[in-house]
């Protein structure tokens, strides 16, 4: 393929640069023929001016044609010209060429004659009074001057031929060099592709320069990299599930073999651990199924939504969980209208998972606020609690799917590391924004901030 391509390039310079060679050529001979007219007939008709004072200048002395007729012949012979006088009646009174051809360069000049340039007619004046008129035929003049004309275009032609001989080399060398360039990028471009398309993610191409190829190429590579970044992720993401069915099945596997095997009695106490275990399950199967609902929802049913209502409304739904904790709960609105445009269904899933993780890290005796705010361009609502806060290494995580920062801490309290990645992408898709500031042992403070509706 890249041959084709560059054989196509290559032809396609040397063709253009003929061409511009071709086109220059004529160009160049088109005006170099008009400029030698012009030049040819501005000797000639300065020629004509001194032939014609000299004419004038001998019937005025002679007053007589006379003169005229013998002086007709050797101005003639001299200036390369037929003169031909005519008297006020038409009638022929001299001619130059029937006296040349009588004379020495008889043959040469009716050789001469037969080629015939331009004439001119002109009055003969004496004393303003027109005696005649003269006619002036160069002869030979047109071939005179073609033959230099001839040779000065030659020689243009020449060098036109050897400079397009060069030029068609070099567009011959460019065009290889360029299409190489281009082919050896293409070349690799496709590899890298036809590794992709065969499941290698981690192929690449070698970026080089900053031209639409270059581009290209980055552009592949990005793609890559995501493509990589997802398969990982999608791995990462079975092994996590798996990972997390397996524990509390492994539970209610070991507690039923352990009634059947009468080792331990299937009482009440023991009841109500495999049945929480199960309830784990249902759980795990309902945050996974609304990830996955988010992960192919768009905001459907967006609606204005007044926050200092709305999240007050949510909140309340905490207060006795958190009264039973022993936490003190304040919710607290706006003074400025905060109105947003949200999904209400999705706005409220927000709200709950950050308040049930607040009242699942804070210990008794703590404190959980919740805050809306509205400023000049942003409204959004903060949950803060004083519970035991995310270490600085956990924090850039804690939004990530199946990501706890104390696994075992978390499992106690029944999380899956979903909770906040649900956040996020809800939020998100909402158009705002969520973000996190905690110190382990004082606190955390979740902030989730969306465009102000006016
Ligand atoms: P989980 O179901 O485990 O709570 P989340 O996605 O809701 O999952 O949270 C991820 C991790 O972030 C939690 O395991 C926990 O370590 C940390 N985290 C979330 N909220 C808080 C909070 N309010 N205080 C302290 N740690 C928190």
């Amino acid at each position: 393929m890249s041959g084709k391509f560059s054989r196509k390039l290559t032809l396609t310079f040397v063709v253009l640069t003929v061409a511009a060679i071709l086109l220059t050529g004529l160009a160049a001979n088109v005006i170099l023929n008009w400029n030698f007219r012009r030049y040819l007939r501005s000797t000639q008709e300065a020629q004509n001016k001194r032939i014609i004072e000299t004419l004038e200048e001998l019937y005025r002395d002679a007053t007589s044609w006379q003169a005229v007729r013998h002086s007709t012949w050797y101005v003639g012979t001299t200036t390369g010209t037929q003169i031909q006088v005519f008297d006020l009646h038409g009638q022929l009174i001299a001619d130059s060429l029937t006296g040349m051809m009588q004379g020495m360069h008889g043959m040469r000049w009716r050789r001469a004659g037969e080629q015939r340039g331009n004439t001119y007619e002109y009055s003969l004046l004496i004393n303003g009074q027109q005696v005649g008129t003269v006619e002036i035929t160069h002869l030979e003049q047109e071939g005179l001057f073609d033959r230099e004309a001839l040779l000065f275009r030659n020689t243009v032609a020449q060098a036109m031929a050897v400079a397009a001989l060069v030029l068609t080399v070099a567009a011959l060398l460019a065009g290889k060099l360029l299409s190489e360039k281009l082919t050896v990028g293409l070349a690799r471009m496709s590899e890298a592709a036809r590794r992709l398309g065969r499941g290698d993610l981690s192929a690449r191409v070698e970026v080089a320069g900053d031209d639409e190829l270059a581009v290209l190429a980055g552009s592949m590579n990005e793609m890559a990299a995501r493509l990589q970044e997802q398969n990982s992720l999608r791995k990462k993401l079975t092994g996590d599930i798996s990972h997390e069915l397996r524990t509390p099945l492994t539970t209610v596997q070991s507690y039923l073999e352990a009634f059947r095997d009468g080792v331990m009695p299937a009482d009440e106490k023991n009841l109500a651990a495999v049945l929480e275990e199960t309830h784990r399950l249902g759980n795990l199967v309902s945050d996974l199924q609304e990830l996955a609902v988010v992960d192919h929802r768009k905001p459907a049913k967006t609606v204005i939504v007044n926050l200092n209502e709305f999240v007050m409304k949510e909140a309340e739904r905490f207060r006795a969980g958190m009264e039973r904790s022993q936490i003190v709960f304040h919710c607290r609105p706006a003074r400025e209208d905060a109105r947003i445009r949200a999904d209400e269904e999705m706005l409220a899933k927000v709200i709950g998972n950050l308040l049930s993780n607040a009242l699942k890290y804070t210990p008794g005796g703590g404190e959980v606020a919740v805050e809306v705010f509205a400023d000049g361009k942003q409204a959004g609502f903060t949950v803060r609690d004083s519970g035991i806060g995310v270490a600085r290494e956990h924090l850039p995580y804690i939004f990530e799917r199946f990501y706890r920062a104390d696994p075992s801490r978390s499992r106690a309290t029944g999380g899956f590391g979903i909770g906040l990645a649900l956040v996020q992408e809800l939020v998100r898709s909402m158009g705002g924004v969520v973000s996190v500031q905690s110190e382990p042992g004082k606190g955390s403070e979740f902030r989730v901030e969306f465009p102000l509706v006016p």
